[in-house]
C-alpha cells in the first residue's frame, strides 16, 4: 500500500504511523525523522534543516523534495509499499510528489487525514516524550509509558516549547488545506476524527486501510 498520514502537528500522525507499519509492514516515511537524524548526525542538511526547525518553519521545498525523492526511489519501497508522514507540508511539494511518483512509476492509494481542533494540539504537544533508546513517542498524561516516566530515558522535542509550537501551528495551519483539496480531488482522501482514545483512532484508520487491500 501507498498512503500518506496527514494532520496538524500533534494530531498524532507518528503515533497512529507506527501501529499502520506494525499492521500492514509498509515502510514508514516521516520528513520529521529524517531531518532530525540529520540533526543529530550534524550532517550539512541537517544543520541548514535545524535552522528552519528550531523557529518552527518548514525546510525549503527544494531540501525536502529531495530527500523524500530519493527514499521513494529506494529497493524496499516497490517491495513493502510507503507510509509518508509529515509530508507533502507545501502545495509545491504536493505537486513534487506526484511528479517523483509518476517517474518512478508508483501510485497513490490513499490519504488518511486526522483531523483535530487546534485547541486541543499545545497540551499534546507540550507532554510529547520521546523514548531516547527506540524514538517511541508517548504522552506524559494521555500515553504514559507502561512502565513509568523516568525522566532520564526520554526527551522533549527543541521544537515542542511553545514559541515553536505557536509558529508551526500557524505555518501548518496555512499551507493545509489547498493539499487536503488536491488529494480530495482525486478521492483518496479518508477524514479521520483525531479526538478520540489512540486505540480507536487505529480502529478507524485499520478499517479504512483494510478495505484498500
Ligand atoms: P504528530 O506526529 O502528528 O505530530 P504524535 O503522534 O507525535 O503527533 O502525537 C503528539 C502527542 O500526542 C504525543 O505525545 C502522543 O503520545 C499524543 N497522542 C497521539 N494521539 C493521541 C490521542 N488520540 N489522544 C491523546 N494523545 C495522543
Ligand atoms: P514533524 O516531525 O513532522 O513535526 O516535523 C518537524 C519539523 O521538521 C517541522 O516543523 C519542519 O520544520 C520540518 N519538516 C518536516 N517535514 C517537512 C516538510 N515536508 N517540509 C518542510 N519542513 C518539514
Amino acid at each position: 500500500m501507498n498512503l500518506l498520514i496527514m494532520g496538524l502537528p500533534g494530531a498524532g500522525k507518528g503515533t497512529q504511523a507506527a501501529k499502520i507499519v506494525e499492521k500492514f509492514g509498509v515502510a514508514h516515511i516521516s520528513t520529521g525523522d529524517m531531518f532530525r537524524a540529520a540533526m543529530a548526525n550534524q550532517t550539512d542538511m541537517g544543520l541548514l534543516a535545524k535552522s528552519y526547525i528550531d523557529k518552527g518553519d518548514l525546510v525549503p521545498d527544494e531540501v525536502t523534495n529531495g530527500i523524500v525523492k530519493e527514499r521513494l526511489g529506494q529497493a524496499d519501497i516497490k517491495e513493502k509499499g510507503f507510509l509518508l508522514d509529515g509530508y507533502p507540508r507545501t502545495i509545491e511539494q504536493a505537486h513534487a510528489l506526484d511528479a517523483a511518483l509518476a517517474d518512478l512509476g508508483i501510485q497513490l492509494q490513499g490519504v488518511i487525514n486526522i483531523e483535530i481542533d487546534s485547541s486541543k494540539l499545545l497540551e499534546r504537544l507540550s507532554g510529547r516524550i520521546i523514548h531516547k533508546e527506540t524514538g517511541e513517542t508517548f504522552h506524559k498524561v494521555f500515553n504514559p509509558p507502561a512502565a513509568g516516566y523516568n525522566e532520564n530515558d526520554y526527551y522533549q522535542r527543541e521544537d515542542d516549547k511553545p514559541e515553536s509550537v505557536k509558529r508551526r501551528l500557524e505555518v501548518n495551519m496555512a499551507q493545509g488545506d489547498p493539499i487536503i483539496a488536491h488529494y480530495r480531488e482525486k478521492g483518496l482522501v479518508h477524514d479521520i476524527e483525531g479526538d478520540q482514545d489512540i486505540e480507536i483512532v487505529f480502529s478507524d484508520i485499520d478499517k479504512v486501510l483494510s478495505n484498500l487491500v
